[in-house]
């Protein structure tokens, strides 16, 4: 079975509109392999805009938060709908640093991932464990409780059409990366989960990446490993020539 890889990026609160259009516009124009899916995770604010720029098939957009209600009284929130009429194919569910600073439980994340797939928006169902968890060894069964506790109302079908990101949190913006065998051992951990959850034609298709200080240096270290099938890069994608070479880095 082969799985798409992805080259995610998430730009976080990071550039105004004419900077996001320019990164982007240079996005667009770099020579790409055209087996990896581009996904550019922008600032809600540059989403419609970034939609009106023609790039090449495989770069997509994404969002990098939605809300978990379809519309009405919720001040400051971003619909599914919303994002789906500007064409926004991706959305980022549960990233880290909206569980630490805004309060996303893995129940709330669960309701996220159900009105994206209503919308038919692919999540990025992000998961992670901080880094006293990793030092006491109980890192596996954090994350697979994170994944457990958002999934446990998705059929099948959903499940065959979400992506993972694993991303440790000591290794988001802290310079840190997780060895590739780390990495390489919470993927395996993630995909034998799903098959015992799901199947193994559903755990086969599901792509995991990984998230964590990604850089052109460490990149095909990581993507080079049987169950990683790409990344999600915050630092290092808001340099077109970085992420760039990020992009060039499966084999
Ligand atoms: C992220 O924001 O998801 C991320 C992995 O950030 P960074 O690459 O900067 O560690």
């Amino acid at each position: 079975m082969i799985r798409r890889k992805i080259a995610a990026a998430n730009w976080k609160m990071n550039t105004n509109l004419q900077e996001g259009i320019d990164l982007y516009k240079k996005l667009c124009g770099l020579t790409l392999a055209d087996d990896v899916d581009i996904v550019i995770c922008a600032p809600a604010t540059h989403l419609y805009a970034l939609s009106q720029i023609a790039g090449p098939e495989q770069v997509v957009l994404g969002a990098q938060n939605m809300s978990n209600e379809e519309s009405g009284a919720f001040t400051g929130e971003v619909s599914g709908r919303m994002l789906t009429s500007i064409g926004v194919t991706y959305v980022v569910i549960g990233h880290s640093e909206r569980r630490a600073y805004f309060a996303e439980s893995d129940e709330l994340l669960g309701l996220k991932l159900k009105t994206a797939f209503s919308h038919n928006l692919v999540p990025i169902f992000c998961c992670g464990e901080a880094l006293d968890i990793r030092k006491n060894g109980t890192h596996v069964s954090h994350v697979i409780s994170q994944i457990k506790g958002s999934f446990k109302n998705l059929s099948p079908d959903e499940v065959e059409k979400i992506v993972i990101a694993y991303e440790p949190i000591w290794a988001i913006g802290t310079g840190e990366t997780a060895s590739p065998e780390q990495a390489q051992e919470m993927h395996s951990e993630i995909r034998k989960h799903l098959t015992e959850a799901y199947g193994s034609t559903i755990s086969n298709v599901v792509p995991i990446l990984y998230g964590g200080s990604v850089k052109p240096a460490n990149a095909r270290e990581i993507f080079s490993k049987p169950d990683v099938d790409g990344g999600l890069v915050g630092g290092a994608s808001l340099n077109a020539d970085s992420f760039s070479a990020i992009i060039n880095s499966f084999n």
